[in-house]
């Protein structure tokens, strides 16, 4: 299957991926509206569907797509967003639709993007082992790597939904309180220990009533689809505060998101058994169609490639953790987000965080430019870009996550 456009076939974002986001002209600055990535240019899919396009008895792809987030069409749930996609994909392959469609083409770099979805709530996880196992061996050598719960259930904790930001987005280094197992007293100042962490971010839709269960068969009918997450992380002022209860302002500062949403039925050829939970079996609760997914992640730092972490070795697939998320009665709402928990793999360049690459610091990465990392300083990028197979051997892009870290306010 080919697009009218003349899209080549090895590009990341040909017919078989057309992710959402959120777009502004120049124009039109205030005016954002979902658009849908065909190559190297957005479709403005509200206007497309208002030329009468909308399926007769189908949702008001128009309307919902008119919105400033993903939201309302998110909201659609799971029917809508599989006629939304074949009918998006007929009208940039059949020739006949091109005539109208192709003047609400606009050029990639002629259009701003904004933070996809509103998000509702956010929820972190913790699925990789190879993580779990190396910030267990760093922050609580004497104890064994994984805590006793974490073959039995996700871990996970609630994040803050209003520091989710786009793709671009310059990130301020945080302060906040930090004191050292030898130090006498805690100290309050900027973070010294700022890091990264490499996740995929799920969408969630459909929403759902208290006291209902989303369970892991019915989960991919309220996975909406996927980000690139970068989960950044204050590790002093983390390692500090997360006793008893878990990560606070050592996270909550900023979480930034891909600009581009995959729909999960993009990534239908990217569904893999996950590595292996035998040994001990999961509760029934979490049994069913636990599916992983083969993407491919790769991040930089200033440019040099640090790391290829490899989603496909996570531990916990999004079904389960979506079917923990609601088995005591917790509703879903339309535009949350999960993230996987950053994914790390066995050997040091797949490992997802600073914290790992480095080992706390203690073996700082060597950059291209003859520098080297232990955490990360003021103006330095951190970008991170995935991809997964897509049929008939093509790519589907799951775009990028870039952001710049800048000094703390005075
Ligand atoms: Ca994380």
């Amino acid at each position: 299957m080919t697009s009218w456009l003349d899209v080549p076939d090895d590009h990341p974002f040909g017919i078989d991926t057309l992710p959402y986001g959120i777009f502004s002209t120049a124009e039109q600055p205030d005016r954002r509206r979902v658009g849908v990535r065909i190559g190297d240019h957005v479709l403005d899919a509200s206007a497309v569907a208002a030329l009468g396009g909308d399926p007769g008895d189908g949702p008001h792809l128009a309307a919902a797509w008119a919105n400033p987030s993903l939201n309302a069409f998110i909201a659609l749930g799971r029917p809508a967003w599989t006629i939304a996609r074949d009918w998006l994909t007929e009208i940039l392959t059949d020739d006949v639709h091109r005539a109208g469609v192709e003047p609400h083409l606009l050029s990639l770099d002629r259009v701003t993007l904004h933070l996809p979805i509103e998000v509702a709530d956010y929820v972190d996880f913790y699925a990789s082992e190879h993580h779990a196992r190396n910030v267990g061996q760093i922050f609580r050598p004497d104890n064994p790597a994984l805590p006793p719960n974490w073959k039995h259930l996700p871990i996970g904790y609630h994040g803050r939904a209003g520091t989710v930001v786009v793709s671009g987005t310059d990130v301020v280094r945080p302060s906040g309180q930090r004191k050292a197992p030898q130090d006498a007293a805690p100290v309050f100042g900027p973070s010294i220990r700022l890091d990264i962490e490499a996740e995929l971010g799920y969408v969630v839709g459909g929403a759902t009533t208290i006291g209902s269960r989303v369970s892991v068969d019915e989960a991919a009918d309220h996975l909406f689809g996927v980000v690139i997450l970068n989960d950044w992380s204050a590790r002093d002022i983390q390692a500090w505060e997360y006793v008893p209860l878990g990560p606070f302002l050592g996270k909550s500062f900023a979480t930034s998101i891909s600009a581009w949403v995959t729909p999960l039925d993009a990534l239908r050829d990217a569904r893999i058994s996950l590595p292996g939970q035998a040994d001990p079996p999961v509760l029934p609760y979490l049994e069913g169609d636990a599916f992983g997914l083969d993407v491919h992640v790769e991040v930089s730092l200033n440019g040099t490639v640090v790391s290829r972490p490899e989603h496909a070795g996570m531990y916990w697939s999004p079904a389960q953790m979506l079917a923990h998320l609601t088995v005591n009665g917790a509703s879903v709402r339309d535009g949350d987000l999960f993230g996987s928990g950053t994914i790390s793999g066995p050997t040091r360049d797949s490992r997802g965080s600073l914290l790992e690459l480095t080992w706390n610091g203690t073996e700082p990465l060597a950059l291209a430019d003859g520098s080297t990392r232990g955490f990360l300083e003021d103006g330095d990028t951190v970008t991170m870009t995935a991809w997964a197979p897509g049929p008939r051997g093509s790519r589907i892009g799951l775009g990028q996550v870039t952001g710049t870290i800048v000094p703390t306010a005075p």
